[in-house]
């Protein structure tokens, strides 16, 4: 970046019409960010919109870098998130809600002449719905169009790198099933990436504090509560098997506390160099005319 520019510079609904006509016109703004998350429960100690904020930022990072080539466009705050209604706050989206929702905001930004639409999602239970649809919309608006977890492009070896949780892991220092799989969702990754980025949204807790809450997610589930997480439940929970969400919520809690804002700003470091790259691979095909995705080489 040649210059500063302002960060609300790069937030389409922070431009005036003016604006957003006159860069699309001479050819400087060509593609938009579309941010995606959820609204859902992050343990004890982080804000309900983690997923969101970081996927909001990723993008604005991400467009900051490729100014004036992007924009991010504004989304839905809200996911799709019915397995984690057993918790206050959360918030959901049905799945036909939401892909119609994304739908009408490419389809607009299509209208205006936009090149191309990298959609970026900060939640994983959006990632299955978004595969599913992004190949037909793509052939029906005939433009350059994708979707992208920000966190994807990081590999194991780099994970391992940054975050202790994935070195005890490697090391089989993680002794339980819920340890093992309490790496991401309000763990250690996800705190990090929210200390550097947005720390007035961290709440830190002790264990202690976390234990004296006796919280159980296992029992006593109301009607209403089972509907949503019916469909997810495995070996008979809700109906009557353990449920694996309590010490995996507990396990969480635990390797959250090994979070810090360096080990999340190296991580915000990674994946924003990552989503901007993406974003600008998409910009020089539509420049080129090129197919996306690029055929796979032979
Ligand atoms: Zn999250």
């Amino acid at each position: 970046m040649a210059h500063y520019v302002h960060p609300d510079r790069v937030m389409l609904g922070k431009c005036t019409r003016r604006e957003i006509r006159q860069a699309l016109a001479s050819g400087a703004l060509k593609a938009a960010l579309l941010p995606i998350g959820s609204i859902e429960q992050h343990n004890e100690h982080l804000s309900l919109d983690v997923d969101i904020v970081m996927a909001t930022f990723m993008c604005q990072q991400a467009a900051l870098e490729l100014y004036p080539q992007a924009t991010v466009a504004p989304s839905s705050p809200v996911g799709y998130s019915p397995y984690h209604m057993a918790r206050k706050g959360t918030l959901t989206l049905r799945k036909e809600t939401f892909k119609a929702f994304l739908y009408d905001i490419i389809a607009s930004l299509k209208t205006h002449g936009f090149l191309a639409v990298l959609v970026v999602n900060g939640h994983g239970g959006n990632h299955g719905l978004l595969k599913e649809e992004l190949p037909v919309w793509r052939q029906e608006f005939d433009m350059v169009l994708d979707e992208v977890s920000y966190w994807t492009g990081m590999s194991d070896d780099q994970r391992c790198e940054i975050l202790q949780g994935y070195r005890d892991l490697r090391a089989g220092k993680l002794d339980t099933v819920a340890r093992q799989t309490a790496l991401n969702h309000a763990s250690e990754e996800e705190t990090a990436l929210m200390l550097a980025a947005a720390p007035d949204r961290v709440r830190p807790i002790s264990m202690e504090e976390y234990d004296r809450a006796g919280l159980d997610y296992a029992h006593d589930l109301s009607p209403r509560v089972r509907e949503y997480l019916e469909p997810f439940a495995k070996e008979g929970w809700p109906a009557g098997g353990a449920n694996p969400e309590n010490p995996r919520d507990r396990g969480r809690q635990e390797n959250a506390q090994l979070a810090t804002a360096e080990k999340g700003q190296a991580l915000i470091d990674f994946h924003t160099r990552y989503v901007a790259a993406m974003m600008q691979d998409m910009i020089d095909a539509a420049m080129a005319g090129n197919p996306w995705p690029a055929a796979e080489a032979s």
